[in-house]
């Protein structure tokens, strides 16, 4: 690969948090990932927090293994960046990437998906090969406990079709139109932004009055 085609990839690298928040609501990413708006609320809050906590600190060595912190991370294969909270290299050679969560184990990917995809910067940039880190782990603040998360194929091959939506989507420059639902909306930090409730309602207006005028 030239410099000057590397530079470019660099150039329009996607952030790895824009494959959370795309799992989590495509409009969320495009709103933050594309049009730039972000809101705090006690969640975005309490995660930061955490985040910040565990990217502290120098790296360490403890009993043998070495803890990277804030290690910064990039894959020129899928066109991702990002930042590993902890990356833990043991004696025998094992890598093990660790991201904390300030909640619980969640119903959807998004998690797992971040992680899978620090793995895969990693593999790429200390050139194991694909597999060359088959485990991570997420940390969550409620139960205080790692859960193993291992990157196996199908979790792999969503990693590489998130990052190809998102990435359709930020160059083709569209946020989608929001979708409410009552959990998911109520826990975004941007919904004041969003306002998902309104533009439905708009939409439902606007049909029944071309109904009606129709009628
Ligand atoms: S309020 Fe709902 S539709 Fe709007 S960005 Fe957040 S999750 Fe998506």
């Amino acid at each position: 690969m030239s410099d000057s085609k590397e530079r470019s990839d660099e150039d329009s690298l996607v952030a790895i948090s824009a494959l959370q928040h795309w799992l989590y609501c495509p409009r969320q990413c495009a709103l933050i990932h594309l049009e730039r708006a972000w809101s705090e609320n006690r969640f975005t809050s309490e995660g930061k927090v955490m985040h910040e906590r565990a990217h502290d600190g120098p790296d360490e060595l403890r009993k043998g293994v070495r803890i990277a912190r804030g290690q910064h991370v990039r894959s020129l294969s899928l066109g991702l960046v990002g930042q590993c909270d902890v990356v833990e290299f043991f004696p025998d050679g094992t890598i093990v990437p660790v991201e904390y969560k300030r909640g619980k184990p969640k119903a959807h990917r998004a998690d797992e998906v971040q992680l899978c995809a620090q793995a895969i910067c990693l593999e790429e940039m200390l050139r194991l090969g694909e597999g060359g880190i088959p485990n991570g782990q997420l940390f969550y603040g409620k139960n205080r406990r790692r859960t193993d998360v291992a990157f196996g194929e199908e979790l792999r091959a969503l990693v590489a079709d998130t990052s190809a939506r998102v990435r359709e989507c930020l160059e083709g420059k569209v946020t989608p139109k929001a979708e409410y639902a009552t959990r998911r909306c109520d826990a975004c930090s941007l919904i004041e932004l969003c306002q998902p409730k309104l533009i439905q309602r708009s939409a439902s207006s606007w049909f029944r009055d071309n109904l009606e005028s129709q009628i």
